[in-house]
């Protein structure tokens, strides 16, 4: 990328988003029965997380992906706590996951009372490289009598290997899980930024022990604020529905609970926006995958690196992304687009340099360190108004 270009990028996405100054990274869009679907929540007075569209929410969402079961929780970040207790990770255990990551995913990881630990990503794939993780269980995990894989290095429990699907961009999952598989380390998916995302026609989420999705106000699909776990495993789903509604047992009338349990369900409202948004999902996927190819044609021609999806896989193209030549001028390119009223973005600060999770476990990380350098994430919204170019 040269200087010389800058111009004439930040021209091309201004063209993109006719009327709208500046320009968003990625603004929710409302163009369905949204209204129309929270009115009728007042008007039955369904507000709360007994409701309908809970119900309904969980239904499309399985219908989407495919997903046995789904559970609708508060956030994302509620979504991946409530996997985590749910498949048994606890106080004290690691769980490896990538640096490269939004902080919801360690945060989560904490709260479940474990410790996460870093392994390298793939640039291809910005998800878990799983050669990385390969080279760091032979390194690290020994077997103890129990049965168990314990780190030798940190003493911990491996009770959970936690991928995540950058920018809705497919991690190399089935191979992350083989890895996983020779150890008997169980596998849960943040695809969290994954809704709409495909690995050989099979829903990103689908394919570890369970996977999360968020529904964000910045995500493909938004609740204002939603998550959901989806997975094959009836047993487990019951346990989230139950860990995340108090720990109520079942009854006419009686208070009963069997443990400490949260109180983490979606209320009805955040599922009515949900319902509205998943009608319009199809034609807003296809919105961005559109948009995802006029970014491709246009910095080919420049000869400027985009973020792409990988062979067999097909991507939400959440947020699009491309590569800088350096830090130095990814941070000129961020300083003329914010100066210009176009919102981009850089990646996340890498985990373990974070205050809570610098002292934390990690493997060598040469290519989440070269990313975190370059990528620059790109206006990625839906467009109303169809490219005048195409
Ligand atoms: C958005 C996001 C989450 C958390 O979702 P919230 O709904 O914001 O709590 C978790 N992980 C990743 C990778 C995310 O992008």
């Amino acid at each position: 990328m040269r200087t010389e270009q800058f111009d004439e990028i930040i021209a091309f996405i201004k063209s993109l988003y006719p009327g709208e100054t500046p320009v968003p990274l990625h603004a929710p869009r409302f163009f369905g029965n949204e209204k129309k679907y929270l009115a009728d929540c007042i008007d039955t007075t369904f507000v709360s997380y007994v409701g309908a569209y809970v119900t309904r929410l969980e239904e499309m969402t399985r219908e989407y992906t495919g997903a046995g079961k789904a559970v609708a929780l508060v956030n994302g970040t509620a979504a991946l706590h409530m996997a985590l207790l749910g498949l048994g990770i606890g106080e004290g255990d690691e769980v490896i996951t990538q640096p490269l990551t939004f902080v919801a995913t360690c945060n989560a990881v904490r709260h479940a009372g474990a410790w996460p630990s870093f392994v390298d990503v793939d640039k291809a794939s910005l998800g878990l490289c799983p050669e990385a993780l390969a080279a760091y269980l032979l390194g690290n995990a020994r077997r103890a009598s129990d049965g168990k894989i314990y780190n030798r290095s940190t003493g911990r429990r491996i009770a959970l290997c936690l991928p995540m699907h950058t920018f809705g961009q497919l991690a190399r999952i089935d191979e992350i899980i083989a890895v996983c598989d020779d150890y008997g380390i169980p596998v849960l998916e943040d695809s969290a930024e994954a809704l709409g995302s495909f690995s050989s026609g099979r829903h990103a989420g689908t394919l570890g022990k369970a996977g999360i999705l968020s529904y964000n106000g910045n995500k493909p699909v938004t609740c204002g604020g939603g998550g959901m776990v989806i997975t094959n495993d009836e047993e487990l789903a019951a346990r989230i529905r139950h860990l995340s509604t108090t720990a109520k047992q079942a009854h006419p009338y009686l208070f009963n609970h069997d443990q400490v349990g949260y109180n983490l369900r979606l209320p009805n409202l955040n599922a009515a926006v949900g319902c509205a948004q998943m009608e319009n999902f199809p034609a807003v996927l296809a919105n961005k995958r559109e948009l995802a190819l006029i970014y491709s044609d246009f910095f080919q021609n420049l000869g400027i690196t985009c973020i792409k999806e990988r062979d067999d896989c097909q991507a939400n193209y959440w947020l699009n992304g491309i590569l800088a030549d350096s830090r130095a001028q990814r941070d000129e390119f961020l300083q003329y687009a914010a100066a210009n009223q176009v919102q981009s973005r850089p990646v996340w600060t890498l985990m373990n340099k974070l205050p809570m999770y610098r002292h934390c476990a990690c493997g060598p990380i040469p290519n989440a360190l070269w990313l975190e350098d370059r990528i620059i994430n790109l206006p990625s919204s839906y467009r109303f108004q169809a490219c005048p170019q195409h």
